[in-house]
């Protein structure tokens, strides 16, 4: 420390030591970093399985988002350390490429940190940790291959591809209605699937939430909901083959500019007026029906004596859709925008099976729902639920189901879960580890043991007694060869995961342990962290 004056004569101290105060090297900083990763994957491993907690997590500015899913409850955690930022990314990629297991991946994670603390201990380098992790981590792979099983399903016999979307969502707050939402993601994939190419564009489901009603009233619509109603109560509340008219152009007589002057003086002239200006209105409608419309649908509004007029002429119409939703319905229905009313024409009216109007509540709140359009195969999935916190859960818990439905489209291989899949791995990352000479023998086995940390955090998670139920299960599978024994969470009376239907996806377990991986060698082979001085 010293002791140095600036160019005011004012003291200040240098402290010598400051640059390595805030610079960890060697097996410090590796610890350091262990540490850290390991912290927020406690965090999470609560959260893991069908009867894990769910978080509260608050937002600066004071809104509350209650969720099971690993990677929103990283999203919204304040995290500050770079290796946690780092676990938050994992959880981030497993989101961005699976949909599903981003609890798992980052409790997998932790473990494998967990162990690697102990290796480092012992005095084994960490280069060389992270080579055995990565050999175990292929052994482990290659195997889950060798246990994973072809799943058929088609189109007529969707029941398969319900199951493994309910395993999902078991673990979900949502999970007491979990076969409703379970057929419903189901039917949206397999609405928009190319079953031939073997792709799904989630981005033609939309999903909407509206606040009332029940958790199971959500329901799957095969087209478009618009949050809008029709503009006289007394208008057909249903129409069937539906021609719809889609207008931007204002839907009234024009009105006098500033410019002009209109004199006015006698009854008779007011009377002209006011005939002319109900026969323009009355061309209008006269061409709608013309052209074929049997519905208008309008950006701008009409005044309550056009809408009187509407419902006479008996031409049901909508007012103030907003230009988003506008498109949508044409890209629906495969209408056309029309900008100028002149341009109206029969072939571009967009075609719709049913058109109907629904009231929600004993409020006045009604929506639209265009349905079986003739152009495309959008669906939206229409959540209901008492308060807005649970339809942002739901609907976050059914984009994992509808990401699971998506990869067995993509590629139809499942491992069982309830920790089932991590034990075969276990058993047989574990026998291999013989074959490796070096001193990644240790490391290899190492791996074992983490990937026992899933079946264990179910099982305690569960309420069970952890290391008595993991090794009851593992003896069970190393005798009788049964990589389908899982950990009975629910309590059903079975381990045997395939008569409990309890699945997940091949490449998801494959992805969950590769990037799990992935982090932990990238945050072993850290040895330096250095960070800006602070001031
Ligand atoms: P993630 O975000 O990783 O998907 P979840 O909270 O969804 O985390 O938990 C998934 C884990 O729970 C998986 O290992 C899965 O196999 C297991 N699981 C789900 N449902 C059941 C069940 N009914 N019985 C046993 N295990 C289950
Ligand atoms: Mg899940």
């Amino acid at each position: 420390m010293a002791l140095a004056f600036d160019e005011y004569g004012r003291p200040f101290i240098i402290i010598k030591e400051q640059e390595q105060k805030s610079r960890l090297r060697g097996l410090d900083a590796q610890k350091a970093n262990i540490n850290a990763g390991k912290a927020v994957a406690r965090i999470l491993r609560t959260s893991l399985g069908p009867k894990g907690m769910d978080k509260m997590l608050q937002s600066p500015d004071g809104d509350v988002t209650i969720t099971n899913d690993g990677a929103t409850i990283l999203e919204q955690m304040d995290v500050d350390n770079q290796i946690a930022k780092l676990m938050v990314e994992l959880s981030r990629s497993q989101d961005y490429e699976i949909g599903d297991g981003t609890t798992g991946v980052v409790v997998m994670a932790g473990a494998l940190l967990e162990q690697a603390e102990k290796l480092l201990e012992r005095g084994i380098h960490p280069v060389r940790v992270a080579e055995g992790y990565e050999m175990a981590s292929r052994i482990a792979v290659e195997h889950l291959e060798h246990i994973a099983q072809k799943f058929d399903f088609n189109v007529t016999n969707i029941e398969p591809l319900v199951q493994t979307c309910m395993t999902t969502l078991s673990s979900k707050i949502v999970n007491r209605c979990k076969q409703t939402l379970a057929e419903i993601a189901v039917k949206a994939v397999l609405a928009v699937a190319d079953l031939e190419r073997k792709d799904v564009n989630l981005d033609l489901i939309k999903v909407e939430g509206k606040v009332g009603g029940k958790l199971e009233d959500t329901e799957l619509v095969y087209g478009i909901i618009v949050d809008k109603d029709m503009s006289h109560p007394q208008m057909p509340k249903r129409i069937e083959d539906a021609k719809i008219a889609i207008l931007t152009c204002p839907f009234e007589p024009p009105k006098p500019k500033t410019k002009h002057k209109v004199d006015i003086d006698t009854v008779e002239k007011f009377q002209t007026l006011r005939q002319q200006e109900l026969k323009y209105f009355d061309d209008m409608v006269q061409k709608c029906k013309d052209v074929g419309a049997t519905l208008v649908i309008c950006q701008w509004g009409f005044d309550d004596e056009a809408n009187h007029l509407l419902m006479h002429r008996n031409l049901p119409a909508v007012r103030w859709v907003g230009g988003v939703e506008l498109e949508l319905i044409a890209i629906a229905t495969g209408g056309r925008i029309v900008p100028r009313f002149q341009e109206l024409t029969p072939e571009k009216l967009g075609r719709a099976g049913l058109v109907r109007e629904k009231s929600f509540g004993t409020t006045k709140d009604r929506m639209l729902y265009i349905e079986q359009c003739a152009n495309s195969r959008a669906v939206t999935i229409f959540i209901r639920g008492g308060n807005k916190m649970m339809i942002e859960e739901t609907k976050r818990s059914l984009h994992d189901a509808l990401c699971v439905a998506r990869n067995l489209i993509r590629n139809n291989s499942i491992v069982y879960g309830g920790g089932s899949a991590e034990i075969s791995c276990s058993i047989a990352v574990d026998a291999a580890a013989y074959r490796y000479p070096g001193v990644e023998q240790y490391a290899i086995r190492s791996f074992s043991e983490a990937l026992d940390s899933i079946p264990m955090a179910l099982a305690e998670n569960s309420g069970l007694q952890p290391i008595e139920t993991l090794s009851a299960v593992k003896l069970q599978q190393i005798k009788e060869n049964t990589p389908f024994c899982g950990i009975d969470c629910n309590d059903v009376g079975t381990n045997n995961m395939q008569e409990q239907n309890v699945f997940e996806t091949l490449i998801g377990k494959q992805q969950q342990i590769l990037l799990a991986t992935q982090v932990v060698k990238m945050i072993l082979k850290i040895d330096d962290v250095i960070s800006p001085s602070e001031y």
